[in-house]
């Protein structure tokens, strides 16, 4: 019996008006029309795509798996009518800039329809994810002919795009990547080499694929400086843009893993006699940094999916909660609880509210980092679109790590839930545990994450940019006050954890000021948990806020928001003071056991 999806619409919409979403997009012009009227029909349609079409093969997914048979990948039963759908409804490309024939909706609007495609089925999701990745290296690098050639196919979902960087050497460090790309005659590359974990490097849902290849040409300088970018078609496209021959790109193996079964992980060749044609995007050498461009992206993408699966999981838990009959709960008499069902034991319910505020939280910091990507990209205003740039900056790598990490935590209580249920794959509950298990890996895993904020965002503008995000959520306290008590016990809790995570950020600007870097990057990972835990109070308050200003509209979906926002300041929020001791502890005890006595 696998868990079925219903979107939370009523939580996703309010969610654009916790960050304020109408009026902070009123200031980018091709999105001044963007309001709850645009919202709520797309939400509502892409729910019930999800829930019809993409969360009823869920379980195939899992269950069956991609297969491979001899270098041809084929998807699980549904998937490819589901894809088809999927492309020609315009999911795939409805945040997509109008001129690459996209829908023009902002990115923001991308949070509630990325949240409700992973939720309901995350190895899908990835298919459609990594081509908008590819359309944007091309978008903002290719040539005007790349332009043409591959981009329209790639929105309309015709074809998909893959992303492909690691090599069996090279994973979080992509310096010691060997691909080799020589230029030929006729101004294309020969591509030569082996990539592996490429996600939906091969499939049968589409009749193209466009690969995107990291690779160094013969001078090109070491480590990271010499690596360019390359479109490698699976099949040629001739001038006509119709379909040629098969390049010499291969499937070699696709991976057996924990979890996303019907995502293909393939091991791909690129090779054969002449190597692989590729065409160089940009110029030589500036692949990392073209990779850079969209990494924002795809990494607040990857931690979205924390979200999607902390969702999934958490109806799931809920339901079974109130149907499970077990155990008498403290306080209830003997007769009345005969019937009772789990949900009526206070440790079941600490269970679902704590994915219920965990859930809450990251869906507010998800269409925030969507938002400030909409500022960066396309706001009129310079001064918008530098203070998106910075914002992203600080925001993405606590998006995709905290989120990821809080993810596998969710689903994880979900199993719980369940009790023995959980753990027997029937239910279709585990799956989300395995699923979500990934996302802290891939896309940079949460340990570069960690070091990415503490060496390269905490440093930013001396420090002044992280300040100014700070300054910006402690400003918050001030709307908390004369609200009443629960209100003032948020604003106690919200108050405590940010002057402490402020007094742990200088101390931190102090150690690499004094080049103690080792002791800074031990604490790394801590300091990113501390910061996500704090964001995550800062919206919370931002939701109370708002759902007290609303209770008139609807009062018990309101009332219920100030409560999850008041559990998570008390009760989840307080862990952040917890762990200022790891921050600080340095290098010291890590390193005084050998590695061989580890
Ligand atoms: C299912 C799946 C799908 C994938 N899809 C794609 C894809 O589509 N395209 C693609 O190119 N790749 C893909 N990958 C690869 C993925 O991006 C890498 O696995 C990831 O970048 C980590 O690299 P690694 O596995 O080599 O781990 P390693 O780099 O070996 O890291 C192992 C551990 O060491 C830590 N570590 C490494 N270096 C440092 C450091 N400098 N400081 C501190 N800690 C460090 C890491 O944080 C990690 O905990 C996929 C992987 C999987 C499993």
């Amino acid at each position: 019996m696998a868990v079925s999806y219903k979107a939370p619409i009523k939580d996703i919409i309010f969610a654009y008006d916790v960050i304020d979403a109408y009026s902070r997009l009123k200031s980018v012009k091709r999105y001044s029309e963007f309001s709850k009227e645009v919202v709520i029909p797309v939400v509502e349609e892409c729910a019930k795509f999800c829930e019809e079409v993409l969360a009823p093969i869920n379980a195939v997914g899992d269950l069956v798996g991609a297969k491979i048979n001899n270098g041809t990948v084929m998807m699980p039963d549904g998937f490819i009518e589901a894809y088809k759908k999927f492309s020609e409804a315009g999911w795939a490309s409805i945040s997509l800039p109008e001129e690459l024939g996209g829908g023009g909706l902002p990115v923001t609007l991308s949070g509630a329809t990325l949240e409700m495609i992973a939720a309901s089925n995350l190895s899908f999701s990835l298919a459609p994810g990594l081509s908008a990745g590819a359309i944007s290296a091309i978008s903002f690098h290719g040539s005007d002919e790349q332009k043409n050639i591959f981009l329209p196919k790639l929105v309309s979902g015709e074809w998909t795009g893959t992303m492909n960087l690691s090599e069996p050497q090279s994973g979080s460090d992509l310096g010691t990547i060997t691909t080799k790309a020589v230029k030929k005659e006729d101004g294309s590359y020969s591509i030569t080499g082996t990539k592996v974990w490429i996600s939906f490097g091969e499939h049968d849902l589409t009749e193209n694929i466009i690969h995107l290849v990291l690779a160094r040409t013969p001078d090109a300088p070491e480590g990271t400086k010499g690596i360019s970018m390359f479109i490698v078609p699976k099949m040629l496209v001739n001038e006509d843009g119709t379909l040629g021959n098969s390049n010499e790109v291969r499937c070699n193996s696709i991976e057996e893993k924990l979890g996303i079964h019907a995502s293909p992980t393939c091991v791909m060749e690129y090779g054969g006699k002449d190597g692989a044609i590729g065409y160089l995007v940009g110029e030589e050498n500036e692949g990392l940094n073209y990779m850079f461009t969209m990494m924002n992206e795809a990494r607040v993408w990857v931690g979205g999916q924390g979200l999607s699966v902390s969702t999934a999981a958490l109806q799931g838990a809920s339901q079974y909660a109130r149907d499970r009959i077990q155990g008498r709960p403290i306080g209830m008499d003997k007769e009345s609880a005969k019937n009772a069902p789990i949900i009526e034991h206070a440790d079941v319910r600490r269970m679902l509210m704590t994915m219920k505020a965990y859930a809450d939280a990251m869906r507010y910091m998800l269409y925030d980092n969507q938002l400030l990507l909409d500022l960066e990209y396309f706001s009129d205003k310079e001064e918008d679109r530098k203070f998106g740039e910075e914002r992203c900056a600080i925001l993405t790598p606590i998006s995709k790590a905290w989120m990821s990490d809080v993810g596998v935590e969710m689903s994880n209580i979900a199993i719980q839930v369940y009790g023995g249920m959980g753990y027997v794959e029937e239910t279709g509950i585990a799956q989300y545990l395995r699923d979500a298990r990934i996302a802290p890996i891939y896309e940079g895993t949460n340990g570069i994450q960690a070091l990415d904020l503490m060496f390269r965002k905490l440093p930013l503008d001396q420090g002044q940019a992280l300040q100014r995000l700070l300054i910006e959520v402690e400003s918050v306290l001030d709307s908390l006050d004369n609200r009443g008590e629960e209100f003032d016990t948020m604003k106690h809790h919200l108050s405590e954890a940010i002057q402490s995570l402020s007094e742990t950020t200088l101390w931190l600007g102090e150690k690499l000021l004094n080049r103690e870097l080792v002791d800074a990057s031990a604490g790394a990972t801590p300091y990113l948990k501390m910061f996500g835990l704090v964001m995550g109070g800062y919206y919370m308050a931002k939701a109370a806020i708002q759902a007290e200003e609303r209770l008139q509209e609807d009062s018990e979906f309101y009332k219920e928001k100030i409560t999850v926002s008041k559990f998570y300041m008390e009760q989840i929020l307080p862990q952040a003071l917890g762990l200022v001791p790891a921050i600080k502890a340095g290098k010291e005890d890590l390193f005084n056991i050998k590695s061989e006595n580890y």
